[in-house]
């Protein structure tokens, strides 16, 4: 009885045993089917190498020291991280800009990576990308009225701040010039928006008077520089201060109050930390530049770019409104720095050299 029993229920289990390989097989095959179907990848997927992620990097231009530092820094930092990236640079040409970007997204890249010359004449290149299936961070500089997908950038109304207010302590009463950057930069808008947050209530007050404001085409050094002559010519050399909006103009207008016997006495603003401005800084002929921890911004976007094609999480902290939407932002913090914190930010980041930056000056290091 025991034996008949037992025979009976070995048979029972062999039964269900075989009947639960034959259903997990069915199983296994259907999810086989349904994905297939759905995602598209074949029998052998688990075999093939992943895809090298390709990212395009359009750039205004490369003239300027910071963008080859970004460009450098960028690629670096990507390749770490497994991936290409395929760089261009558009002479300051937005047109050249636009068919470059076309280019790139006709060489299969995941991620397009923009720094604009032109941020709304570049616009329509967000609608293009996105129907290649691509998606589009701005660097540096936004992308106006687009599905933008992403930006990263420094806080750069407090850049404007921090020109503004390093100038006006120095001088708090007079004849203010103001030298901005290239019109069709949405950044040379916000560094302004942030200089007349602290000048307007000084001119309200008629503290301050605003004796000229221009805009120099493409950030220009030579076209600052006329600028600024100009002005000395119109003003009868009878200006205070000058506001200038980064590095590359704020080199023109000096080289303009040097041949005025002016550098030095005027006090004037920068951005960038470029060498050549750093040298000036120590040598007492430009007063202060902004500096923007480049390694960050760069090391950020190309987290941000992998992290895009891989379809993760990407990490922001923060929107900016470019006309359309709310972009996803990544948004850095800017330093003001003059001579005397010139050690402990720019050359202790190793952004500069300290004895590129003292070349012209002794330096007592003790
Ligand atoms: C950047 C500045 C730079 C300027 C000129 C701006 O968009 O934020 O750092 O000096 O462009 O290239």
């Amino acid at each position: 009885m025991f034996k008949k029993v037992s025979k009976k229920f070995a048979l029972l289990i062999v039964a269900m045993f075989t009947l639960g390989i034959i259903l997990s097989g069915c199983a296994t095959t259907q999810n086989n089917q349904s994905n297939s179907s759905s995602t598209t990848p074949s029998s052998n997927e688990s075999t093939k190498a992943p895809e090298k992620i390709k990212i395009g990097f359009s750039m205004d231009n490369l003239a300027l020291e910071r963008w080859q530092k970004d460009r450098d820094l960028f690629v670096k930092k990507a390749q770490e991280l497994g991936a290409e990236v395929l760089v261009q640079s558009a002479n300051s040409d937005p047109q050249l800009q636009y068919s470059q970007c076309q280019n790139l997204l006709a060489q299969g890249i995941q991620v397009l990576v923009i720094l604009p010359t032109d941020g709304s004449a570049i616009a329509p290149i967000v609608e293009e990308a996105h129907k290649a299936g691509v998606k589009v961070l701005a660097y540096d500089r936004l992308i106006m009225n687009s599905d933008l997908d992403y930006y990263v950038s420094f806080d750069n109304v407090k850049v404007g701040e921090l020109q503004a207010e390093a100038i006006t302590k120095l001088v708090p009463k007079g004849r203010y010039f103001l030298l901005e950057g290239s019109p069709t930069d949405n950044n040379a808008k916000l560094f302004y928006e942030g200089q007349m947050k602290v000048l307007k209530p000084l001119v309200d007050k008629g503290d301050i008077k605003i004796v000229g404001e221009q805009w120099a085409k493409n950030w220009d050094t030579n076209e600052a520089y006329k600028i600024m002559q100009n002005a000395l010519v119109a003003n009868n050399n009878k200006i205070d201060a000058v506001v200038a909006a980064n590095d590359s103009t704020a080199l023109g207008a000096i080289r303009a109050l040097d041949e005025q016997g002016l550098a030095g006495k005027i006090p004037i603003s920068g951005q960038d930390a470029d060498l050549a401005n750093c040298q000036l800084i120590v040598e007492g002929k430009q007063t202060m530049t902004v500096y923007k921890p480049i390694v960050l911004e760069a090391t950020k976007a190309a987290e941000m770019a992998v992290s895009i094609a891989k379809g993760e999480k990407v990490e922001t902290n923060g929107t900016v409104n470019n006309g359309k939407i709310d972009v996803p932002s990544m948004l850095l913090t800017p330093i003001a720095v003059d001579k005397n914190n010139m050690v402990d930010t720019v050359i202790k980041d190793g952004f500069q050299k300290l004895e590129d930056v003292y070349k012209n000056v002794s330096k007592d290091l003790s």
